[in-house]
């Protein structure tokens, strides 16, 4: 492109809130192949709200059966309903937590009015969920593989876990003291736009892809929703483990244009033909990236091809 023309379409972005990093990007964006959105605040709306809390143990343990008295001690009194005390002791433990996740949890608690305390000691397990020691004893909240590494049976929560699955929440299981005591969900709405922001794209002949950590059968709910294909999502990838995916692409032949607002998703950010960074990103997804995306919309990830391909006139 000449100076011109670059000048022209960096003014044309900054205009309609697409910061390209330099005339170099602004030039390489029209040569993305494929699109890797990051799933959580990138497709979605990234406010998770809390939409069930469901006791198991008192179903499938004889020792819970009268509301978990003998495992519980005085955490169970007689007007402590076991859901209660599920979501007493997974908002307790994630206070420990900044994990959007986590604060939901909390937030959903304090709008139940249920009891939440400070956690004595807590354990982040990146990937996984949370560890804590709280009044109730040591809970865990979080997926299969952090109760199962920790020797729980989790099968008596599996029915409940893909019917919350299939729905595109997240839902988590609640362990204490070693024993599963129940499962909470989270829900968080896809965004108005990212349907459309996907179907252009694969009109204009990309790939779409969507990243997360969350579990495949969450991933291909809101991936249904928005447009993506089964085979294009890849779900359950651990944190150090999004630039690997982005190179996997890259190392196909196709280039990449990664899509993330979270600290987690600055090395794939970094690794990727264009970062870009969307919304109200973290300063360090935004330092990373390429391409900043001011708006929290997807479809600017479109405006921001068309800019580069010059096919963006200022009127309009
Ligand atoms: P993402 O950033 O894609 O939302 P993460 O890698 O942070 O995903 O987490 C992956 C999965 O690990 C979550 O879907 C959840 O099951 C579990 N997890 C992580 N952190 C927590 C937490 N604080 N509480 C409960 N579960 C958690
Ligand atoms: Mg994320």
């Amino acid at each position: 492109a000449t100076p011109t023309a670059t000048m022209v379409g960096t003014a044309i972005g900054a205009r309609t809130g697409v910061l390209f990093k330099g005339g170099d990007v602004l030039e390489r964006v029209k040569d993305a192949e494929t699109v890797v959105f990051d799933k959580t605040g990138t497709l979605t709306e990234g406010e998770m709200q809390l939409t069930d809390v469901v006791a198991i143990a008192d179903e499938t343990d004889p020792a819970m059966a009268d509301g978990g008295a003998d495992v519980l001690g005085a955490a169970a009194d007689a007007e402590t309903t076991t859901e209660e005390l599920v979501l007493s002791a997974a908002a307790s433990a994630e206070r420990g937590s900044e994990h959007p996740l986590a604060k939901a949890i909390v937030a959903g608690a304090d709008e139940r009015g249920v009891e939440i305390e400070d956690p004595s000691s807590f354990e982040n397990v990146p990937g996984h969920g949370i560890r804590a020691e709280t009044s109730h004893g040591e809970v865990l909240v979080g997926n299969r593989k952090l109760l199962r590494e920790a020797g729980i049976d989790t099968d008596p929560a599996e029915k409940t876990m893909e019917r919350l699955e299939r729905e595109g929440k997240t839902a988590m299981l609640v362990a204490l003291d070693d024993r599963l005591l129940g499962v909470v969900a989270n829900a968080d709405e896809v965004k108005a736009s990212a349907k459309e922001a996907v179907s252009d794209l694969r009109e204009r002949g990309l790939t779409v892809l969507m990243l997360t950590g969350d579990n495949e059968r969450t991933a291909r709910a809101v991936a249904e929703r928005v447009g993506i294909d089964p085979e294009n999502v890849r779900a359950e990838v651990l944190p150090d483990e999004k630039a690997a995916v982005v190179e996997d692409v890259q190392a196909g032949g196709e280039n990449a244009m990664m899509v993330g607002d979270g600290v987690n998703d600055a090395p794939a950010l970094a690794a990727a033909f264009v970062g870009t960074a969307i919304g109200s990103g973290t300063d360090v997804a935004i330092e990373a990236a390429d391409v900043t995306l001011m708006r929290d919309d997807p479809r600017d990830v479109v405006k921001a091809i068309r800019i580069s391909a010059g096919t963006l006139s200022k009127i309009k």
